[in-house]
Formats: C-alpha cells, structure tokens, sequence
C-alpha cells in the first residue's frame, strides 16, 4: 500500500482529469492523479478543437503558453455524394480577434502542456499507471483505488473518475453500465504533414488562421457518422468515424472509410504530396442525455467522457470533459473546506453544478437526437445528400432545360432534404443566434 492518504485521487489526466486535479489542487487539496499513459496525452485522441472558454474558466492565461496550432476562422461543412459536395461556409473577419475563441490542438502536446500546470498547482502525478480497481468498504463506499504497482492500494477521500469513454472502472465497480454499440462511435484519425505555406494556399489562409472543414453524407455509407478536416500549423488532421452498431451491422471497416473519404474529389487535393506521420483511433460517447450514468456516489464523482458527457450533434466533447471536471473539483473543494465527509449527499452538489450549466441544458436539447439520426441514417446519410447534389448540378449545368423546370427540380429535392439541412443550421448554431 502506498502509505499516504489524499484529500482526493483523480483517474486519468486527459481533459476532465486535469481541470478537476488542477482546480482541486489550486484550493489547497492533496491530490494524486493517476495516468496509465507514458505521459499525459500520450493515449489521448481528439480532432481536435479547443473551446477557448471553457479552459479560460480554469486557467485564464493559456494563450501565453499553452501550445495552440490555428484560431479558426472559417468553418465548412460539406455534404457530400461519391464525386460532389454541396457546401456551407461560414468565415469571418471577427474570428481574428485578441482572445480567440476556438483554437486546433494537437493533444499529445496539449495534455503534457495542461498536466504541467496541475503539477506546478501541487498535485502529485503518476503516469505509466493504471488504476485496476476502484477500492470499496463493507459498505459500498469508494474508498481508494487499487493500482498495476507493487503494493498498489492508495487511499483517498473522494476519487474523480476521468478514464474516458470505455468507462471500465466505472462499470467494473458496478457503478454504470457497458455503454452499448449503438452509443459509442468508433473514429479513426490521421495527420499529414506538409509545409506551412501549402496547408495556407490550400486551404485559403494566412498567419494562424485555421480552417475546419466538417463532412456528411455518402462517404459513410449509410452509417451515422462524419468525416473532418482541420487544418494545424504544419499539419492536417483528417479523420472518419460511425456508430460502432453500425460498422457491426454494415461490416465495413474504418479505416476503409478514412482512405475512401481521402480519395474523394473534393478531399484529396488538400492531402496531395503529404506524409502521414501518425494513426489513431478511438471512440467517442455518442449516447447523449439519455445516456448519462449516475455521476456521483459515496466516494466518488465521474466526469467527462467516462460519464457520456459529450455533445455529437455539436461535436463537442472536450469542452464538456473540461467543465465537468472543474466543476466536480469545486464541488469536492467546497465540501472539504466545510470538512464534510464526501457522502453521496454531499456530492450531489456536483451534480446540481452540472445541471445549470451548458453542459445539461445543451444534452437535454438534444436529447432525442443521436436516436433519430441513427433510425433514419440510410436517409441523412446516403439519400439526401444525393438528392441535393443531383439538385445543385442540375441548378448550375446549362443544358437547354427550361430554367421552370430546373427550378422545380432542385426545390423538390431540397424539401426532401429539409430535416437535413434543418440539423446543419443548427449545429452551426446560426438558429441560437438569431432566436
Ligand atoms: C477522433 C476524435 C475527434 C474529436 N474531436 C473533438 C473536437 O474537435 N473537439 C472536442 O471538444 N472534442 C472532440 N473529441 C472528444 C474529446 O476528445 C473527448 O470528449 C475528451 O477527450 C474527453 O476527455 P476526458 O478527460 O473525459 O477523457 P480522455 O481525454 O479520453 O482522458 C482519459 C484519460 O484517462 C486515462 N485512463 C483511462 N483508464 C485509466 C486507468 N485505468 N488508469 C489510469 N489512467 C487511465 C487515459 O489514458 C486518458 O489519458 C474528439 C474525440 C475523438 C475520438
């Protein structure tokens, strides 16, 4: 047994586990943190994009440090058939501003980044360890974790479970349930680098400036999922992932996907000459508000991905990871400044923190959604995207068809694909804003 007892043991040092080890750490708490990886971000897979307010809420200078790639500027989504895309771009001017307000990352260098600051708050951090267990009393109280090294039970007051999506120890310890296939998707990634200055013409973009380009449609087959391209300072990040229930049912392959979507038209020109120095996968908790497990319990509190907080109509799961755990970090540290025992009524605060901000209000909206897109996906995913394709080559060839009769085509295809286009507008938030 490592013979030391903390105020608190955070599991994992991706993007929950840090916020909840730094916050806890900056308030005066003993906190260990336990990452199985090398180092922190070594396991660690993301698009990736970083929501500049969600981090400025726990570390309120980070642009003077913290390794950022491109401030976005631009965001496009492409709806795409096997040799077309129909797109929608949205660029701006007002995205050059002083703070900026959604940055690429490359997570590898992010995490080692953030991991630093929770050490400098105080926190003692463990890598190349791996919490076996959770550790229980006669009672069912979390009580410590049981971890790969010799000896290895360390004990705590309250552990913050920040393992990621797979969630073992949560359902090991009987505290939440395997997530199922048909709400975890499986998505592959790959970086390809290329000079700065051709990742800037290709992609129409100068200094720091980034460009995020977002796919659906035929490229999945079928499937519920998406493809995306976002640009880095030296290089593009492109990746693919569906529902894990439906590679199961359709037997495809991801990485079949990610080199069929590299070989479209519209994509492999921004890919032309590059070389591909990384591969990754991993799943991503794609459950929703329905899927949300019990958050809190004697002993313990669970955050980010562990606890399926992620947002996939939005595509946003970091932000989320990094306001849980924040926040289950100052939950933990006001109960300990009371000196209060971290029973599960005491901890239910966290869960009322959680309730008021973005993360529930913005799950709950949603919460009918990953269902309807999953039952109707032949139709998001192959046929509409189709539909309007054909529709706009028709509107834009000129072959002689009276313009009356184009016209009625492309509306009819349009309307088909109304619900469609009703998603993307609001996933690009553009409702929201004019509400
Ligand atoms: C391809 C892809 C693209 C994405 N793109 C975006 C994006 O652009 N923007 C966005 O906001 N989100 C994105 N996400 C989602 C985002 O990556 C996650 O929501 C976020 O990483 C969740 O953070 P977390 O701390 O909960 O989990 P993680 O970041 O997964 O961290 C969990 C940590 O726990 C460690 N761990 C696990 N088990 C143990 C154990 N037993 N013992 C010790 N350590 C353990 C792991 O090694 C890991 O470091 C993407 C995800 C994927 C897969």
């Amino acid at each position: 047994m490592i013979d030391e007892h903390f105020d608190a043991i955070v599991i994992g040092a991706g993007m929950g586990g840090n916020a909840a080890a730094l916050t806890m750490a900056e308030r005066g708490l003993k906190v260990l943190q336990i990452e199985r990886g090398e180092y922190p971000g070594s396991k660690n897979v993301q698009g990736a994009i970083l929501y500049s307010e969600m981090l400025e809420k726990i570390i309120p200078n980070f642009r003077e440090d913290a390794p950022l790639e491109r401030h976005l500027v631009e965001q496009r989504f492409w709806m795409m058939d096997d040799r077309s895309h129909t797109g929608l771009h949205y660029r701006s001017e007002d995205f050059n501003e002083e703070k900026p307000n959604r940055y690429t990352i490359i997570r590898a260098q992010f995490d080692k980044w953030f991991s630093s600051k929770v050490r400098e708050a105080g926190a003692v951090v463990l890598c190349e360890t791996t919490v076996t267990e959770l550790v229980k009393d006669t009672f069912g109280r979390v009580i410590g974790v049981r971890v790969d090294r010799a000896g290895g039970f360390v004990r705590a007051d309250v552990v913050v479970i920040a393992e990621g999506v797979s969630g073992l120890l949560g359902t090991r310890a009987n505290l939440r349930d395997i997530p199922k296939a048909a709400n975890v998707a499986l998505a592959v990634k790959e970086m390809h680098f290329m000079p700065r200055e051709t990742i800037e013409s290709r992609f129409n973009i100068k200094g720091d400036e980034g460009v995020v380009i977002e796919a659906a449609g035929t490229i999945t087959k079928g499937m519920t999922g998406m493809g995306f391209i976002y640009s880095n300072k030296e290089c593009v990040s492109i990746g693919i992932g569906c529902l894990v229930s439906d590679f199961q049912k359709a037997g495809e392959t991801p990485y079949g996907l990610l080199e069929r979507f590299k070989r479209h038209p519209s994509v492999a020109p921004l890919i032309e000459g590059s070389e591909v120095k990384e591969y990754a996968a991993h799943l991503i908790p794609e459950g929703g508000y329905k899927a949300i497990p019990q958050l809190y319990g004697d002993g313990w509190v669970v955050v980010g991905d562990a606890a399926q907080l992620n947002n996939a109509i939005h595509r946003e799961g970091s932000n989320l990871a990094m306001t849980s755990g924040r926040l289950a970090g100052e939950a933990i540290a006001r109960i300990k400044t009371r000196r209060d025992p971290m029973t599960a009524d005491n901890l239910a605060v966290y869960k009322e923190l959680i309730d008021k901000s973005f993360i529930m209000k913005d799950l709950k909206k949603y919460k009918d959604m990953p269902s309807l897109l999953h039952t109707q996906s032949q139709n998001f995913f192959l046929t509409y995207p189709q539909l309007v394709n054909k529709a706009m080559e028709n509107f834009v060839r000129v072959d002689g068809t009276p313009k009356r009769e184009k016209e009625k085509l492309t509306m009819r295809a349009f309307v088909a694909a109304r619900t469609w286009w009703g998603l993307i507008w609001d996933a690009f938030s553009l409702a929201r804003a004019w509400r």
